[in-house]
């Protein structure tokens, strides 16, 4: 086990790098001022270990914000997608100055710097950049946790490289039945993806099935969860987003106040049903202990400051889906400004 222990105004955040659970320690005692077994002891009131941990402490530049640094950041390092989903929430917006490899290479070296414990590459397809696994090592090389959210439409050869590349956390979409998700996604599509899911299985890689709920893909939530029961992956429930390009399908799929309920009843129904699988969802307002999307922890420092999200072109925004209601909500520009000054 690796812990890494971050320097705060408050104390300390604590950053299991392999387990990825954290927490924020509001304290006045100087863990660098101890000594190594007064650190083990400390660390042992928030982790559980047989085996003394390892641990390192790191010192971001001082910050007068809540955080020194957010936790994690997701970064859409490719303008380019495989596919055209039909329910797709990124903008129509061409991307006419995408960020060079060196460029997020600096930025992840940025990071790195400040203790951002994490990096996401998401969407739009980060596999199908042409240097993915180049920018991935360089995440890895910084004992940053890499995580990769992906549609997994790529061959087995493919599957076979990103496995071997060994990242800590793969986000896997998935839509459905087969039928259901081909219509969405495209045709073997669906394959694809399940495939790729027993894969990550296979080599014991954590997962997740992210589904976003339709009118369409409601019916199939017992589906996705048996399927995450069998892969031993995690499901996150996403609500059908109407925003990006318009389609007939954000039209008329949405969730309506009576489907959303019906979500809410199917969510707590395999939720029993599959005590061994994880439900991350928003879906989830009768259950007396939620599993919160990490943003949505309330009695921890500001959400917006504990995530972010850097598009293609290096523009910053507390979250991906601010981006859709235009630069109310855009902070600034990595490649005009470095992400300290921002
Ligand atoms: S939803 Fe994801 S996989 Fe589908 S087109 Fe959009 S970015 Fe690509």
């Amino acid at each position: 086990m690796l812990i890494r222990i971050r320097k705060e105004n408050f104390g300390y955040v604590l950053f299991d790098r392999h387990g990825r659970t954290h927490h924020f320690v509001k304290t006045d005692e100087v863990l660098e001022d101890k000594d190594r077994s007064e650190i083990v002891d400390f660390l042992g009131k928030y982790y559980a270990f047989d085996t003394e941990p390892e641990y390192e402490i790191l010192f971001p530049p001082k910050n007068a914000l809540e955080l020194a640094a957010p936790i994690a950041l997701y970064l859409e390092i490719s303008p380019m997608c495989n596919l055209h989903c039909q329910h797709c929430y990124k903008p129509v917006h061409i991307c006419k100055h995408p960020l060079s490899t060196q460029g997020f290479k600096d930025l992840i070296d940025e990071l790195s710097t400040l203790g951002v414990f994490e990096i996401r590459f998401c969407g739009n397809e980060p596999t199908v950049h042409p240097d993915f696994f180049e920018i991935c090592r360089f995440v890895q090389d910084r004992q940053m946790y890499l995580g990769i959210n992906t549609n997994a439409h790529f061959d087995s050869a493919f599957q076979q490289r990103l496995v071997e590349l060994g990242p800590d956390f793969v986000v896997v979409s998935i839509d459905g039945t087969e039928d259901t998700h081909d219509q969405i996604r495209g045709a073997g599509s669906y394959q694809l993806a399940v495939s790729f899911l027993q894969a990550l299985a296979r080599a014991n890689i954590k997962r997740r099935i992210n589904t976003v709920l339709s009118s369409d893909s409601l019916p199939a939530v017992r589906h996705i969860a048996k399927l995450a029961d069998e892969t031993g992956s995690d499901v996150s429930y996403l609500p059908l987003r109407p925003i990006g390009k318009a389609t007939s399908f954000k039209k008329n799929r949405a969730l309506t106040p009576e489907l959303m309920m019906a979500a809410v009843n199917e969510v707590m129904e395999v939720r029993s049903r599959y005590p061994n699988v994880t439900f991350l969802t928003y879906f989830d307002i009768y259950s007396a202990k939620p599993t919160y999307h990490h943003s949505l922890v309330l009695n921890e420092p500001c959400p917006a400051r504990k995530n972010g999200f850097v598009t293609c072109e290096g523009d910053f925004y507390p979250c991906d889906f601010l981006r859709a209601v235009g630069n109310r909500f855009l902070c600034g520009n990595i490649a005009q400004s470095g992400f300290w000054k921002i």
